[in-house]
């Protein structure tokens, strides 16, 4: 999915945009996976147009322990992940650059995708595995995410959390700012 050359020297490196996929992207069903079921949060196409025009990469960072429940394949989520992104191209003209997902978590029931990872959010990993990979600079970069574990995962990383807060959600008290919707985060990002 990945559409961009990897690894660029430092005087090229850009800020990104993170971004969280289920309740931030797309309205989150709970283990979201459904191409059917895909349906796109209001503002959030209008948004990363704004946000990608200003120069930032557009990076999803999912976790997707469904995998390792059973629930679904990795495959399922690739095509999810294709399916959002076909969508913001061909109805909205923007994309998403990368994603990322951790198809792992330590009580699942699939063997092969049951262990710990550095990758699973609160941890950093996805958002380090794509500054290597793209040489994204995290000063001047954001995570956007509706879970305690989003923003936690942005400080950990040393980016700004931005939390997109839905009625039920544990509010984590260093984020940057708070909102109803990814709609609203362009007003509080400035251009690099
Ligand atoms: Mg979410």
């Amino acid at each position: 999915m990945a559409s961009l050359p990897k690894g660029q020297p430092p005087n090229l490196q850009r800020p990104a945009v993170f971004l969280d996929r289920d309740g931030v992207l797309n309205e989150d069903s709970g283990y979201t996976f459904e191409v059917a079921k895909l349906r796109l949060i209001s503002g959030a196409a209008w948004a990363l147009k704004l946000l990608k025009q200003r120069g930032f990469l557009l990076i999803v960072v999912s976790n997707q322990s469904g995998v390792a429940r059973g629930l679904f394949s990795t495959q399922q989520v690739d095509d999810f992940n294709h399916a959002l992104d076909q969508r913001l191209r061909e109805e909205h003209g923007t994309g998403i650059d990368a994603f990322y997902y951790c198809p792992y978590h330590p009580e699942g029931t699939v063997a092969s995708f049951t262990k710990v990872s550095s990758w699973r959010k609160p941890e950093p990993g996805m958002v380090l595995q794509a500054q290597f990979d793209y040489g994204i600079q995290l000063e001047g970069s954001y995570l956007v995410g509706d879970r305690y574990d989003d923003i936690e995962c942005a400080v950990r990383a040393g980016v700004k959390g931005i939390q997109v807060l839905a009625p039920g959600l544990v509010k984590h008290p260093l984020a940057l700012s708070w909102v109803s919707s990814l709609a609203e985060v362009p007003a509080l990002i400035p251009a690099p």
